[in-house]
């Protein structure tokens, strides 16, 4: 953190009304606010109220909803604030093209894709959050990072762990990648009792208070299929080094073998605040106020192999991690399809898993990655394919 008389660091906040968007305002406030950090722009969706509310309080320059019928409701929610309001996705990417130091990228899902590029183009630092940019185009935003020409540091409790974890200059002597995964709230029941659950029981997570799409994603485990893509892409690791085990307590967040047989993790109680001040500060540390562990009132950390079967997700992630190209783009498409249609109670909970399958096997002869026209364009595919399976399901219900 700059002070004195140098200018203070420049952040921007995409998703700054969920809950990682949240937990990054929280930090903020936590290491100085306004006198240690000024607020380029922040950004949300329908969620006017408090995303004018944020921008009030951390001073933000520009407030930007992805919804364009909400403009309106926003700038007068603003007005006389000062705070420059706008609307739509062009207005999603000014915001975060605006000059900034640092940007959190906390949009959920594929929306997320095109502005934290933009961020990652003109050289900012990306703290990044949001693992659809990874899935759906791992090769092309890694590149954009690169050439642009900032640092690309992860917030995802697991990846954040490794990055934590990997040594310097140690890549040669990785061996493997261990992503701890709580199990969800569905880690022991058997596979029948799983079909007919409803969204209100599959977001109710144990360990962690996160957003919807995350919390299903955390029961189905699909959102650990997702973190095993973006793990590969982030550390350039092969497929075959990517393990996954199951924790239930989330104490460890993840960790990294070394070719000698030494395993580091990291540890802390499961709080996003940890990783997202990391990424804030990094690379030193700083004070937050997040709870310490207690390792005696701990007393256990349990562990167990997870289960393909009861979670076919897992096994998607390798599917499409073999098979590269787009298929990450269209697993996610379809699983993002896939999602709203379980969360709107048109299909069960086993399904979101059959559709993604169903649509990377038609899609499966899809060309490269080879620009972000390609990604968009096999995303858009993998949507209507899903969205036709979704009907076909609801048809045969
Ligand atoms: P959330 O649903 O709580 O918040 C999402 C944010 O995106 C909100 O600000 C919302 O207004 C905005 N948004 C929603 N739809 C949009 C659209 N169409 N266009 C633009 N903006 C839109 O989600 P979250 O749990 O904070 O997760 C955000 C991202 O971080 C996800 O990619 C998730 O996988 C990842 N992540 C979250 C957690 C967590 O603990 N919540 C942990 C690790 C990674
Ligand atoms: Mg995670």
């Amino acid at each position: 953190m700059k002070t004195g008389n140098t200018a203070p660091r420049r952040l921007t906040i995409l998703g700054s009304t969920g809950s990682i968007g949240q937990n990054t305002l929280d930090v903020i406030a936590q290491l100085g606010g306004r006198d240690a950090f000024e607020i380029a722009a922040i950004t949300g969706h329908d969620n006017i109220d408090l995303l004018a509310d944020q921008a009030k309080a951390c001073g933000a320059g520009m407030a930007v909803t992805s919804n364009e019928g909400r403009y309106q409701a926003l700038k007068d929610a603003l007005s006389g604030s000062g705070i420059v309001a706008a609307a739509g996705r062009n207005a999603l990417i000014e915001a975060a093209t605006i000059p900034s130091d640092w940007v959190m990228a906390a949009i959920v899902g594929t929306a997320g894709l095109a502005p934290t590029l933009a961020a990652a183009s003109r050289g900012a630092d990306i703290a990044l959050a949001n693992k659809e940019c990874l899935v759906s185009a791992g090769d092309l935003f890694v590149r954009a990072v690169s050439e642009g020409g900032g640092r690309l540091i992860p917030v995802d409790s697991e990846h954040s762990a490794i990055f934590q974890a990997l040594e310097d200059d140690q890549q040669h002597a990785v061996e493997r990648i261990i992503l701890t995964a709580s199990g969800g709230p569905f880690r022991t029941w058997p596979r029948e009792q799983m079909a007919n659950v409803t969204a209100a029981t599959a977001r109710a997570h144990p360990n962690w208070s996160m957003g919807l799409k995350i919390s299903i994603g955390s029961a189905s485990m699909f959102n650990k299929a997702l973190e095993m893509i973006e793990a590969k892409h982030l550390f350039n690791v092969r497929p075959d080094q990517i393990e996954v085990i199951i924790h239930p307590q989330s104490i460890i967040h993840s960790m990294v073998g070394y070719s000698d047989g030494c395993v580091l993790a990291q540890l802390g109680c499961p709080d996003m605040r940890s990783a997202i001040g990391y990424a804030l500060n990094y690379p030193s540390r700083a004070k937050l106020s997040v709870e310490r562990l207690d390792f005696a009132k701990l007393a256990r950390l349990d562990f167990e192999a997870p289960d393909e079967v009861r979670f076919p997700a897992l096994r998607l992630a390798r599917t499409a991690m073999e098979r590269g190209g787009l298929q990450g783009a269209i697993m996610n498409a379809a699983e993002e399809i896939a999602f709203h249609a379980f969360v709107d109670g048109r299909i069960g909970f086993l399904e979101m898993a059959d559709i993604a399958e169903a649509v990377m096997d038609q899609m499966i002869a899809t060309g490269a990655a080879e620009n972000m026209d390609a990604v968009f364009a096999a995303d858009e595919e993998a949507r209507s394919r899903a969205a036709a399976l979704v009907l076909q399901k609801e048809k045969a219900a």
